[in-house]
């Protein structure tokens, strides 16, 4: 709320954090979701005496709100909502794209300039619930503003205070959102985690199967437990690189956002560049990949992982939301590619680039004083960093070759995947490199799982990015140019 009137910023922040009063977030409407110059919601100032309110300049909203979450509830005393809306022109013309956005604090009940809550509704009506695959532990809501349902002193219209200045409602809306992507990450991370928990608490007890051996089965021999087969240690062992590679992804990006705003100047703004280029990707990989890690989950637990009788086929369900909200993987993508990786000319990404490389010399200097085995290891993870930075690298100058944004940006997503690969890859080699400084011989059984992740890792999930890169590089356009009448 840093965008608030100083009185805005005490009362609605006094409140939220003492638990009396909740928030929401209301950007998206049922025509305007990944698109938010499309908002309708409009705000017009509330009489004469408007601009004169002590909790800012007063409107009057009317619109109706899509997908808000813990939107009506009585766990809170009030409920404030933070709603993007338009101001119109003189002509009643509301301003076109996302540059005519302006962000409203919208209480359910009416407050005192003193922060109390009046008791007095605001005219915010409850419309609907959304009935949702996961997440069933919040409301999800159509909330109607301004529709009359609870008139204000005998009149239609919810009464909303603007946020700093109008027209930068986004702007002030991201100042939050971008921090919040990062908790999204973190909540998909979180939810994969305790996937694999229950996996590997499952595959360590249940009994199915027998060993093969070089003469085939013994029918005869007592069953094994099913994490003394291959395939099921395969999939523990990607569950673990996935999640934890996250953990580490989210962890340092949280350092990242302390950085901004205590670290000497250059780093404090290094900090803010390479968040300008990872936000999309602490977003949007475990989001994908945590949720993967989940359905691994099921698929150890076989047939009872598909039951409401154990935890996991819920995670599952509750980690698909995290690659639609907060911005789709698709806008994700579209940002990275479109707008993160360009911007500065290409400033961050240089600076991401950079501290790649370094782990990579890191890694072929600590090389030098291991054993021939790890050191082997660490040489060819290195090897196979740098050259996914130089792909990346690459990529991204050739999809842009053309000037052309739509061409450009056709295959966003498999650009997003290969990068967050690659900016994963990277994490692992720093995760191994910390286990190596304080471990070399490697004798604790979790640096042994640290160092298998990443060996994983590097095995089974960078060289997939040659195939995400391919068809960035050559502008592949066999999905854009698809007629629709083809499919
Ligand atoms: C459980 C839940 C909770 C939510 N909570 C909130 C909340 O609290 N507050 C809030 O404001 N919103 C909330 N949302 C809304 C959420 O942010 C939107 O669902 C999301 O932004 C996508 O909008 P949409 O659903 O309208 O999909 P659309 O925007 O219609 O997208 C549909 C598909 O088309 C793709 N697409 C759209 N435009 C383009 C494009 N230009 N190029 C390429 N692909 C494109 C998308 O990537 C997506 O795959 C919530 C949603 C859910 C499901």
């Amino acid at each position: 709320m840093a965008h608030g009137t100083p009185l805005q910023q005490a009362v609605f922040a006094a409140n939220e954090f003492s638990g009396r009063w909740s928030g929401t977030m209301c950007l998206s409407e049922p025509q305007a979701g990944s698109s938010l110059s499309d908002v309708a919601t409009r705000a017009v100032p509330d009489g004469a005496d408007h601009a004169d309110d002590p909790l800012g300049p007063r409107y009057r909203l009317r619109g109706n709100k899509m997908w808000i979450s813990a939107g009506d509830h009585e766990l809170t005393e009030n409920i404030v909502h933070l709603v993007l809306a338009k101001i119109p022109d003189a002509n009643g013309k509301l301003p076109a794209g996302v540059k005519g956005i302006s962000l409203f604090i919208v209480p359910k009940f009416l407050v005192t300039p003193q922060g109390e809550t009046t008791g007095t509704r605001n005219d915010v009506a409850l419309a609907g619930l959304n009935h949702k695959l996961g997440w069933r532990g919040t409301t999800n809501t159509l909330l109607n503003f301004g529709e009359g349902q609870y008139p204000v002193n005998g009149q239609a219209g919810a009464v909303g205070y603007l946020v700093g200045q109008p027209g930068r409602g986004l702007q002030c809306m991201f100042h939050m959102m971008n921090e919040a992507r990062i908790g999204i990450g973190m909540a998909a991370t979180m939810l994969g985690m305790a996937g694999y928990e229950a996996a590997l608490d499952y595959a360590k007890n249940r009994p199915q199967g027998r060993p093969l051996g070089a003469s085939g089965k013994d029918a005869a021999a007592p069953q094994v437990r099913i994490i003394e087969h291959a395939d099921v240690k395969r999939m523990l062992l990607a569950q673990k690189a996935y999640c934890e590679g996250a953990l580490a992804l989210e962890l340092y990006c949280a350092r990242l956002v302390d950085e901004q705003h205590t670290a000497a100047p250059d780093a404090a703004d290094e900090a803010r560049l390479l968040l300008e280029v990872l936000t999309p990707i602490a977003k949007s990989w475990p989001s994908e990949w945590c949720l993967e890690a989940n359905s691994l989950a099921i698929q150890v637990h076989g047939g009872y992982g598909y039951t409401r009788d154990f935890p996991v086929e819920q995670y599952w369900r509750d980690n698909r939301l995290n690659m639609i909200h907060e911005g789709t993987h698709g806008v994700q993508a579209m940002d990275l590619l479109g707008r993160k990786v360009l911007m500065e000319e290409g400033r961050g990404l240089k600076l991401l680039a950079a501290r790649m490389l370094a782990t990579a010399q890191a890694a072929d200097a600590l090389a030098a004083g291991l054993g021939a085995d790890q050191a082997t290891a660490l040489r060819q993870q290195a090897a196979a960093l740098r050259d996914a930075v130089n792909q990346v690298g690459e990529a991204t100058q050739a999809t842009w070759a053309s000037g052309n944004p739509a061409q450009a940006l056709a295959n966003a997503v498999p650009y997003l995947q290969a990068f967050g690969h690659t900016v994963l890859a990277w994490v692992w080699l720093d995760v191994a490199l910390v286990v190596l400084h304080q471990d070399a011989t490697v004798s604790i059984a979790s640096n042994q799982g640290k160092l298998r992740a990443t060996a994983y890792f590097y095995h089974y999930e960078l060289p997939k990015i040659g195939a995400w890169l391919q068809v960035v590089k050559t502008a592949d356009l066999t999905c854009a140019q698809m007629g629709e009448d083809a499919f």
